[in-house]
């Protein structure tokens, strides 16, 4: 299903233009328009899924071995230094495109840090409680 009002569902099926480096009958792969780093790049699947809780078992399989193929093209043609896979899912993560989208960042060693965070600690007793809380959910 395509969603009348969605930009990517418009992108990834060609009604909009962008600069595209890969596109099959699913997905199409294109540069983001506010990179972080040079390459940045987006898989988009044609089919409308709002984030990874909706996307389809087989299509979620599928962008991953695209990432894999993207990842090695990139980082050779870009003579990228290392790869960072991101994906966002709800405001509170960062979406900010509600169409299912993997950020493809490839990095280069005299780069920034682009992603990173303070580590914190926890204890056995909340580790048990949240593998608990999680697996029951499965
Ligand atoms: P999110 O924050 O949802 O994970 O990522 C959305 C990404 O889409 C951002 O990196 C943003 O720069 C990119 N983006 C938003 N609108 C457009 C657009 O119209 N074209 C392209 N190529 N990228 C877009
Ligand atoms: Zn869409």
């Amino acid at each position: 299903m395509k969603k009348d009002d969605c930009i990517f569902c418009k992108i990834a099926n060609g009604e909009i233009p962008s600069t595209t480096l890969y596109e099959d009958e699913e997905f199409r792969v294109i540069l983001d328009l506010g990179p972080a780093s040079r390459g940045h790049a987006l898989i988009l699947p044609k089919e409308h899924y709002a984030n990874l809780y909706e996307i389809e078992d087989d299509t979620a399989a599928k962008v991953m071995v695209l990432a894999k193929k993207m990842a090695k093209a990139m980082t050779k043609g870009l003579k990228a230094d290392g790869f960072n896979l991101v994906q966002n899912n709800g405001e509170t993560a960062g979406q900010t495109v509600f169409h299912f989208h993997l950020h493809l960042i490839p990095r280069y060693a005299d780069e920034k840090k682009i992603i990173e965070w303070t580590p914190g600690t926890i204890s056995k007793e909340e580790m048990e409680k949240i593998a608990s809380q999680v697996k029951e959910q499965l």
